[in-house]
């Protein structure tokens, strides 16, 4: 019911001629995307490019973050309109290095999921766990807060669409993945969170990922997991070879 979906996360890696020659050897590679959708995300240096391989290709595209305002004097940041009109369909917010590196807040993280959906393009929400975890012993109470307040005063018709990423920050690349029942049961909360603030119906369409050193190794285990709907690839996305072997085991 739920079209799997793999996203790569490039973060601040490869040059333009790295990811060019990235995208050659991917794009008429991909499967359809009614049996897996595939997206990269990049940073706003690489979008242009990436929106027009994007054209001629299953892919899609993503930026790796935005701001809440369309524009205005906020210099160094990036506006969710412009991603838009240079046709980019989604934004991933919330992802644990802006957390870490960058104060961000679920606040802040919900003023752009506004934004990003004002502007036509999808959130992909990524939820860490590590303020809650040292705190409360009960890893899985961490769950409810990020997508609670990442998903405060948005509609159910707008909800539906986004999708949610869980993502320990503990497992970002480091090589260490968290164990697929643990991830199933993360996922499973999730998407009961969601049922409750919105409903069955809601949370049945709604895609949430795992990411945390998915390879080509792992892929298969974590995708049989009812609840797990696709994966966020940090380091495995850099190499095309790999990129293309976890979308084909997605299927
Ligand atoms: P990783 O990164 O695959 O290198 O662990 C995942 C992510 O940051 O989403």
């Amino acid at each position: 019911m739920r079209t799997p979906f793999i996203v790569g996360n490039w973060k601040m890696n490869l040059t333009l001629e790295e990811a060019k020659s990235f995208l050659d050897q991917i794009t008429n590679k991909l499967p359809d995307s009614n049996q897996v959708e595939c997206a990269i995300a990049a940073s706003p240096i690489f979008l242009e490019t990436l929106t027009k391989y994007c054209e001629n290709s299953p892919l899609k595209s993503s930026a790796e973050n935005c701001f809440y305002k369309d524009k205005g004097a906020y210099t160094g940041e990036v506006s969710p309109y412009a991603l838009s009109e240079m046709g980019v369909n989604y934004v991933m917010l919330g992802h644990s290095e802006r957390r870490k590196y960058f104060n961000e807040t679920n606040r802040t993280v919900n003023k752009k999921v506004k934004a990003v959906l004002q502007n036509h393009m999808i959130p992909i929400i990524c939820c860490d766990e590590t303020m809650t975890k040292q705190k409360n012993d009960d890893h899985m109470d961490w769950v409810v807060n990020p997508v609670a307040e990442s998903l405060n005063g948005v509609s159910s018709r707008d909800a539906q669409n986004v999708v949610i990423g869980y993502e320990p920050s503990w497992a970002i690349g480091t090589g260490k993945s968290a164990s697929v029942s643990e991830t199933q049961e993360a996922c499973c909360l999730i998407r009961k969170t969601i049922a409750e603030l919105y409903d069955e119906k809601v949370a049945n369409q709604v895609r949430i990922l795992y990411g945390g050193s998915v390879n080509d190794k792992n892929v298969q285990e974590l995708m049989q997991q009812k609840d797990v709907d696709g994966v966020l690839a940090g380091t495995a996305s850099l190499k095309p070879k790999e990129f293309l072997k976890i979308v084909n085991y997605s299927k």
